[in-house]
């Protein structure tokens, strides 16, 4: 019960195609989790079964002993548990102060001029969302998930298109938040550089299961974990094309 986030037994299916299957996963709050494994292992369906945008057909996802399998987003979103998604979704029209006011109003509006300092967004603060750079985007749609004051966040590959300095920065940022104000982050990240810098613990998935969990010294090392990324092409971008992402 000490646990934040508990994954049970958790399975996923598309049709034939079994994404996930059998997934146990327990975060303990203030923990910064690293998700990683090789494209279509079953990282993004996780995080979309987490959220309620992806149905499971087996097992069980609570939040402080609260269940949350089959609560729609937006409930699941009410509960404390914020995301961004693999490719950024924001309203282009709005400026970046606006894309963050829209959520900060929706949770009762006290953080969101504090968020955009924080995240090193004020100088384009009026800018429309549509004009910034794809690393700008990535900062900004998580500007908008603090903005609802999450317990959890889940974060699709935040350092996709980041410069190495935003990286540093973001490294920081999810160290204060998780440090300071105990928010509990699970993140799944294919920059292992920064993976290593900032996970209290990292689990593998390969094939829809998990193959290894423990510090990230010891995982990132692990022959299994080297094993399951050999297999992969050199398109390490992060650009997987996962469905169901969009
Ligand atoms: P990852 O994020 O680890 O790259 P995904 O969670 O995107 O992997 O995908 C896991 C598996 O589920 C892959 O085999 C993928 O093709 C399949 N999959 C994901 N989303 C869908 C979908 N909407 N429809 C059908 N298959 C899907
Ligand atoms: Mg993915």
């Amino acid at each position: 019960m000490s646990d934040l986030l508990t994954i049970e037994g958790l399975g996923v299916r598309f049709g034939g195609v079994t994404a996930l299957e059998g997934v146990d996963l327990a975060v303990p709050p203030g923990e910064i989790r690293a998700l990683v494994g090789p494209n279509g292992a079953g990282k993004s369906t996780l995080v979309n079964s987490v959220t309620g945008y992806q149905p499971q057909h087996r097992g069980r996802v609570s939040l402080a002993g609260k269940r949350l399998s089959g609560l729609p987003p937006h409930r699941i979103a009410r509960l404390g548990v914020a995301r961004t998604f693999q490719t950024p979704e924001l309203f282009s029209r709005l400026t970046v102060a606006q894309n963050v006011a829209v959520a900060d109003f929706a949770a009762g509006g006290r953080r969101g001029p504090a968020l955009l300092r924080r995240l090193g967004l004020e100088a384009i603060a009026d800018s429309p969302a549509a004009d910034i750079s794809y690393g700008q985007m990535r900062l900004l749609e998580m500007a908008r998930a603090l903005a609802l004051g999450p317990r959890l966040l889940l974060l699709d590959e935040p350092a996709a298109g980041l410069t190495a300095e935003e990286v540093e920065d973001l490294v920081a940022l999810l160290r204060r938040l998780a440090g300071e104000e105990r928010l509990t982050i699970l993140l799944i990240e294919h920059n292992m550089a920064m993976v290593a810098a900032v996970a209290d613990r990292v689990t593998v998935l390969d094939y829809g299961s998990v193959l290894v969990e423990g510090p990230p010294d010891a995982v990132l090392s692990d022959p299994r974990v080297i094993a399951a990324y050999l297999g992969e092409d050199e398109d390490e971008d992060g650009n997987d094309g996962g469905a169901g992402d969009a």
